[in-house]
């Protein structure tokens, strides 16, 4: 089926594979147009103005007037920027902040620390039968004192689509509340009210961008704490030297993705279609986690008679790479905090992530379900 040297790569939630237009433009700053764009000579100096460009069409691609961009090494310390920033700096307005039980690791372990280092009080939104928060819950816990709420767009794991221009709604009531969204799933794959969200954040290599490089927009009223103090890059809310090859070839990206999203559309729904159609004629052996109203990109299900890390290590042996967070290093069970928000904990256990791209051939689907197939069938635990 698959040669030594073929692959069926459907992991293209946790990175993409760079695009070579935004390669080449990456490779061009490195070799021919490296300065420092702190420096003032007129190579700093040109570079600092590309860089700005980048900024200016990042923000027209996003349909924004009223943000700045902040660049940042990823969405990671987009989403601890944001955070803690807006915490620190505004917390004689109120300690409390609202989080889903939904978000990515670098929000909720954030929150997390603010709540267990900082005395933070953090409500934690739970998650509905649909893998998405509930409005009520969130009226229900914004009170005078909230001074962020926190809300993932498109979730990682599952894929679920979180209401985000009704929650823009219920925050916009309590005006000493920021609302922050992170969108890395999200970009360049769904429509997002952009100007209308205080500040959100993702990564470029997950639309084809290089890794290492992400960025958080801020409207220019919130002014967040300084975690990385320096040089005063950034306005001073992020130093460090500017990594302006990563930063400049990911404008071309995020125009290639966005320009990309409706052609797309139908050929990545189309592979996801294939691969549910497949799980829904068995469903003796699998679960489906994604929600109906599920991004295209993202499809979760859980395994109902095998381990689902024995299943992901038996698919990766045959070249093909899907996520699992079952698997187990320590003696610890693993198991996906966002399925078990809604799910039993044996789904939760054995959870296997699919995520597609619109370079993933259909016949590459009927690949992977016919080894998956005799995988499932096959295995012994
Ligand atoms: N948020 C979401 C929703 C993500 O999927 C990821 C990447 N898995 C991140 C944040 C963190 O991105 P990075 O690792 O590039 O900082």
């Amino acid at each position: 089926m698959l040669t030594n040297n073929q692959f069926i790569y459907l992991d293209n939630a946790a990175t993409t594979k760079v695009n070579e237009e935004v390669l080449q433009i990456y490779n061009d700053i490195s070799i021919n147009r490296y300065a420092n764009s702190s420096s003032i000579h007129f190579f700093g100096a040109s570079i600092a103005r590309e860089i700005d460009k980048a900024r200016e069409d990042i923000k027209r691609l996003l349909n924004v007037n009223n943000h700045r961009v902040i660049f940042t090494s990823g969405a990671t310390e987009a989403n601890n920027l944001c955070i803690k920033g807006i915490a620190f700096k505004y917390k004689n307005r109120g300690k409390h902040i609202i989080v889903s039980q939904m978000e990515h690791p670098s929000v909720l372990e954030t929150a997390r620390q603010l709540e267990q280092q900082f005395g933070y009080e953090v409500t934690y939104l739970p998650t509905d039968e649909k893998g998405i928060i509930s409005l009520k819950d969130l009226e229900s816990s914004l009170r005078n004192d909230t001074i962020l709420v926190s809300i993932i767009a498109v979730n990682n794991e599952t894929g679920a689509i979180n209401p985000i221009s009704e929650i823009i709604k219920i925050i916009k009531r309590y005006p000493k509340a920021f609302f922050h969204v992170d969108v890395t799933q999200a970009i360049g794959k769904i429509d997002l009210p952009y100007n209308d969200i205080d500040a959100f954040s993702y990564s470029f290599h997950k639309i084809h961008g290089l890794k290492g490089g992400g960025a958080l927009l801020l409207k220019n009223n919130i002014t967040p704490l300084t975690l990385a103090s320096g040089g005063g890059q950034e306005e001073g809310f992020r130093s460090g030297t500017l990594d302006s090859a990563n930063i400049i070839s990911s404008a071309k990206a995020l125009e290639i993705a966005i320009k990309g999203m409706k052609n797309n559309y139908a050929h990545i729904k189309s592979l996801k279609d294939k691969l549910m159609e497949y799980l829904l004629n068995n469903q003796d052996l699998y679960e489906i986690n994604s929600p109906e109203e599920s991004s295209i990109y993202i499809l979760n299900f859980s395994t109902l008679t095998k381990k689902a890390s024995v299943v992901v290590e038996a698919l990766s042996n045959h070249n093909i790479m899907v996520s699992s967070i079952s698997a187990c290093h320590s003696k610890k069970e693993k198991y996906s905090h966002v399925v078990s928000s809604y799910k039993k904990m044996n789904i939760a256990m054995n959870t296997i992530r699919v995520s597609f791209d619109a370079s993933n051939a259909l016949e590459e689907m009927d690949i992977f379900i016919s080894i998956l197939d005799k995988i499932i069938k096959e295995i012994k635990q």
